[in-house]
């Protein structure tokens, strides 16, 4: 058997067996921070790799927000991922969707546009992410908006333009009103940071009042970072005017808006247009396939419980990390994942022993509440709030974002939204919304009567 060049044009990152299959060295599964993080590892030292996603691109969801909100295009996020391992030339970079996975063949299946094919591996690195959770509500994604795709965040985005546009046009100062109310679920950072960008967007872009509702289960804002900066971040939010529901729970979401019961067990409605769901992940359909071809356990959010080096079952073969898998209770975070990555590819590159314990070291959280105002817990004593936290948001978050160019044009960005009051990304979708013209195909809410 001799290396052929891989599907996506790359040397010798494939061969074939005497049954046809396709093998290589690495399979990586998804193009997040995880998987990236493996890929580039391993790349360095000319591993064969066939990474495979179904999105073409890395995208940076923390700041999906501020797509759907007017800040950044989406191209600010999202890089190309062929582009971002192209000095790599043993990595292979498909665009498929895995569907199935033979552990004891080590063989993976997936298809794409031309249809299904295998993939025979020697390690499987599964960096798939997780799903917006309902908590067994399902029929809610129907009736919310979510922010988990670039697609989520357009859509979001179109959302904005047209109840904005409308609300300007109507008579009827009851529609006016329901049009401008929004409800946001879940007080984590994605709830938090976009209740605040929808309340600085109508303040400061379009000068007009709205009705910001954010809604959380548990008793405060940003639970995980607690104290004194979750307390921060609730005064800053609710200064602002945006009315924050703590121990309240969403019982029903219809076409009025939000049914919620609070602390005492009462059930009041809050009335709205736009109703986004930022409340808890589970994992997606193949960590459930993984985990049922490996008889592995799971936790109630379906993410896998994995051996403490990262590996699946009793396969020393396979690696599940990021968001998909459980383990010590780590949060569902990006650095989580990067590092969980870096560590499987030494393992595979035998740089740490197989067999090595994965252990996150955490170096902190931050999230930003509004312009200049964030928190960010560095651990103790560097729990920081306002506009130093906010600067150190700022620069966290450019040296993460993936390329140069991204880098320098969302700079530019900010300066246009938080120096000055403008929205480039909505300004278009706005006037195409004044003209009548449906902004977005696919919209979920239906214009307003
Ligand atoms: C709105 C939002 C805001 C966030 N804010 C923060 C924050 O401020 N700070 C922070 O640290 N973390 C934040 N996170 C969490 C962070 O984004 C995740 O922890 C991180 O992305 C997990 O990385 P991952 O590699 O596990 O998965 P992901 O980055 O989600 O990547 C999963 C990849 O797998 C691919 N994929 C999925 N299924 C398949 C399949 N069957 N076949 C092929 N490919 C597949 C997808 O296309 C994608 O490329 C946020 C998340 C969201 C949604």
């Amino acid at each position: 058997m001799s290396w052929k060049r891989g599907v996506g044009g790359r040397r010798h990152t494939v061969q074939r067996t005497e049954t046809g299959v396709e093998r290589t060295e690495v399979v990586i599964v998804g193009s997040g921070f995880g998987g990236l993080a493996a890929a580039k590892r391993l790349g360095r030292v000319g591993i064969r790799c066939v990474l495979i996603s179904r999105t073409p691109e890395h995208l940076f969801q923390p700041l999906l927000y501020q797509v759907a909100t007017g800040i950044l295009e989406p191209r600010e996020i999202a890089a190309p991922i062929a582009d971002v391992l192209r000095h790599y030339p043993s990595i292979d970079v498909r665009l498929g969707d895995v569907v199935g996975v033979d552990p004891d063949e080590s063989v993976i299946t997936y298809t794409d546009t031309t249809g299904a094919h295998q993939l025979a591996y020697r390690s499987l690195i599964v960096a798939v992410g997780a799903e917006q959770s309902y908590f067994g509500r399902d029929e809610f994604a129907e009736r919310t908006f979510a922010l988990k795709t670039l697609d989520d965040a357009l859509r979001l985005r179109a959302q904005l333009a047209r109840v904005f546009a409308a609300a300007d046009t109507t008579d009827d100062e009851q529609v006016r009103r329901r049009l401008r109310s929004f409800v946001v679920v879940g007080a984590g950072p994605t709830g938090v940071e976009l209740a605040g960008q929808l309340e600085e967007l109508a303040r400061r872009h379009f000068d007009r009042p709205i009705e910001v509702t954010l809604i959380e289960a548990a008793g405060l804002v940003l639970p995980p970072f607690g104290g004194r900066l979750s307390s921060y971040a609730k005064l800053r939010l609710a200064h602002r005017g945006v009315d924050v529901q703590l121990n309240t729970t969403v019982t029903d979401i219809d076409d009025r808006g939000v049914t919620v019961r609070d602390q005492k067990g009462r059930e009041h409605l809050i009335e709205a247009e736009t109703v986004v769901w930022s409340a808890g992940v589970q994992a997606g359909a193949l960590a459930r396939t993984l985990a049922d071809a490996t008889g592995c356990a799971t936790d109630r959010a379906g993410r896998l419980l994995v051996n403490q080096d990262l590996t699946v079952g009793g396969y020393a073969n396979i690696y599940l990390i990021g968001d998909a898998a459980a383990l010590h209770g780590y949060p569902g975070q990006s650095p989580v994942a990067m590092q969980a990555g870096r560590h499987v590819a030494d393992v595979i590159r035998r740089v740490l022993d197989p067999g090595t314990r994965f252990v996150y070291h955490d170096k902190g959280s931050m999230a930003m509440v509004e312009r200049f105002a964030a928190v960010a817990d560095l651990g103790r004593p560097f729990r920081l709030t306002g506009m130093i936290a906010w600067l150190l948001w700022l620069g966290v978050h450019l040296f993460y974002l993936v390329g140069f160019r991204n880098r320098v044009v969302a700079v530019a960005s900010w300066a246009v939204a938080f120096i000055g009051d403008g929205r480039p990304g909505l300004e278009h979708l706005i006037a195409a919304a004044h003209r009548g013209e449906t902004p977005v195909a696919g919209v979920k809410a239906a214009a307003p009567t």
